[in-house]
């Protein structure tokens, strides 16, 4: 006997307290909360804290602050990723044991200086991807400088992965994308000192918290095909994903996630509803930096 039925929406923002929260930050939370509003599902709210350098609480709490002022209601209680090393320790240990990590032990000078020397570097959509060099290293090689350094990185080995897992497909909107994660070659999940990288932290929680529909903008479109991946070593569920164009400014420029004068504190500070700024996280044309005198600062970044 079948009792299924459709999943239930559960979309999620997953902002890092790393500043006030941003005109392009409102266009992706609203994106979440409409698709789960309009199918009756769960709108879930993370933050994405783990590096302890550049997060702070009080933009944390400014974030939860800003949210409730624009309307924006999440479901259930808020997750912070720094509260939950655990969860990505037990999913890097899984990869570890299966083999498909190695230490790498270079530095971003050493990687560089390597990419030249082998001449024609295959750039990855997020620039120059590391060209395995770590990857070669025998076992007792590997186990004598992990003890010996300080710091290192645990890489993906990416082709090994694939291996295991063969070809890949998400669903993004409706379309059918073919997963390539060795476009951005062997990613770093974790360091000796940090338990967890952007890539393996998204990839547990959005399984944990039972996320169907994942919203954000179009920048991470390359990060999915990771994501992807690792979603098929750790034996988890694919959600389906909507990645949404970036807000950009009359000259077609990407917003500066710099230019204060588009964080949501500086605009209710400067008297605009929360209607008006939803309203400019929507119509790029009617943000606020259009009436601003085009001489007083820059605002690229
Ligand atoms: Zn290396």
């Amino acid at each position: 006997m079948s009792t299924s039925r459709p999943a239930e929406t559960i979309t999620r923002f997953a902002p890092s307290p790393t500043g006030y929260l941003h005109l392009g930050h409102v266009r992706s939370a609203l994106e979440g909360w409409r698709a789960a509003r309009q199918a009756r599902g769960r709108f879930l709210l993370r933050l994405e804290d783990i590096d302890q350098t550049r997060c702070r609480d009080d933009y944390a709490a400014a974030i939860v602050e800003d949210l409730a002022w624009l309307g924006l209601d999440w479901d259930g209680s808020i997750r912070r990723q720094s509260e939950h090393l655990a969860n990505y320790q037990a999913a890097l240990d899984r990869l570890e044991a299966e083999g498909l990590l190695y230490p790498c032990f270079c530095t971003r000078r050493e990687i560089q200086a390597e990419i030249v020397r082998a001449g024609s570097a295959p750039q990855g959509k997020a620039g120059a991807v590391y060209p395995g060099t770590c990857r070669q290293l025998g076992a007792a090689e590997r186990a004598r400088r992990r003890a010996a350094s300080p710091s290192y990185a645990l890489r993906l080995d990416v082709a090994a992965a694939l291996k295991r897992t063969g070809p890949l497909v998400w669903s993004e909107d409706g379309r059918r994308i073919n997963a390539d994660p060795a476009a951005s070659g062997d990613v770093v999940l974790a360091r000796k000192e940090v338990p967890t990288s952007y890539h393996l932290a998204v990839t547990v929680d959005d399984a944990l918290q039972g996320i169907t529909l994942v919203t954000r903008g179009a920048d991470l479109f390359a990060a999915t095909h990771i994501h992807r991946l690792l979603q098929e070593l750790l034996g988890l569920p694919t959600p389906r994903y909507r990645h949404h164009p970036l807000l950009t400014d009359a000259q077609g420029r990407r917003l500066a996630k710099r230019d204060d004068a588009l964080s949501v504190r500086a605009m209710r500070a400067a008297g605009m509803s929360a209607a008006e700024v939803l309203g400019a996280a929507q119509h790029p044309n009617r943000i606020p930096g259009e009436s601003r005198d085009p001489h007083s600062r820059s605002t690229s970044s």
